[in-house]
Formats: structure tokens, sequence, C-alpha cells
């Protein structure tokens, strides 16, 4: 058997049955194709939807909504009631995303995570 490099039709050379190059392309695009669904199945679990946000956010937020739901305790998470509305708490999550959460006496409800300039124009007299 000749061991001889041929074309392939997407013009890469090599040897065998189908092109490695090619192969090895396809396996990668399947391989992120693969790790987004799963980043976006991942949002079906919030009780919020946060697909419009940074990663960095999303994994932030998360992690706080998780908390809230052991501690159930927002002062842990450096949260404040608005002023004009005290049963909202709003949770700094990155600098510049704030998560606003409901006080319902003996439980809070996470309810958006909004930017930093949502949440100035949302806050009346300011
Ligand atoms: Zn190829």
């Amino acid at each position: 058997m000749s061991r001889r490099k041929k074309s392939f039709p997407c013009g890469h050379k090599g040897y065998g049955q189908i092109c490695h190059r090619c192969a090895q392309q396809q396996a990668t695009w399947e391989q992120k194709r693969k790790r987004k669904n799963e980043w976006q199945e991942t949002f079906a679990q919030d009780p919020i939807d946060l697909r419009a946000l940074p990663k960095n956010v999303v994994v932030k937020a998360r992690n706080i909504i998780m908390g809230l739901q052991t501690a159930n305790n927002y002062r842990d998470f450096h949260g404040k009631r608005l002023r004009h509305d005290r049963l909202v708490i709003s949770i700094p999550v990155t600098r510049n995303y704030r998560l606003l959460c409901r006080d319902y006496g003996s439980f809070l409800t996470p309810e958006e995570v909004i930017s930093h300039e949502e949440y100035n124009v949302c806050k009346p007299g300011s």
C-alpha cells in the first residue's frame, strides 16, 4: 500500500479516508457548540431570567441567589433596602450589576438583575 499524500476535497493534503485537519476542526466546533448548549440549558434552573447578562454576572448572581436560599440573610451579601421602596432589596453582584429582591417578610424572592445604569434610572428623584 502506498502512503502517498492525497488531496481532499477541502483542499488539505493528508493520508487516509478523511481529512484529519477538518475532522479535528469539526470536533472542536461540536465541542464548543455542546458547551454553549449546556450553558444555555442551565438558565432553565434559574428562578429569574439571567440570559441577557454577561457570564461572570450570571455566575455571581447564582451564587447570591443560592446563598439567599440557604442563609436567607441579604446583609451577608451587602444588600440594602431601597430608600423609596423598603420592600425591595438591592444586592451588588458586580460593580455594574445589582440583584433586586423582594422582601416577603419571612423570605426573599429574587426579582431581576439590572445594570447600574438601569438601577439609577429606576430610582425616583435622582
Ligand atoms: Zn481538510
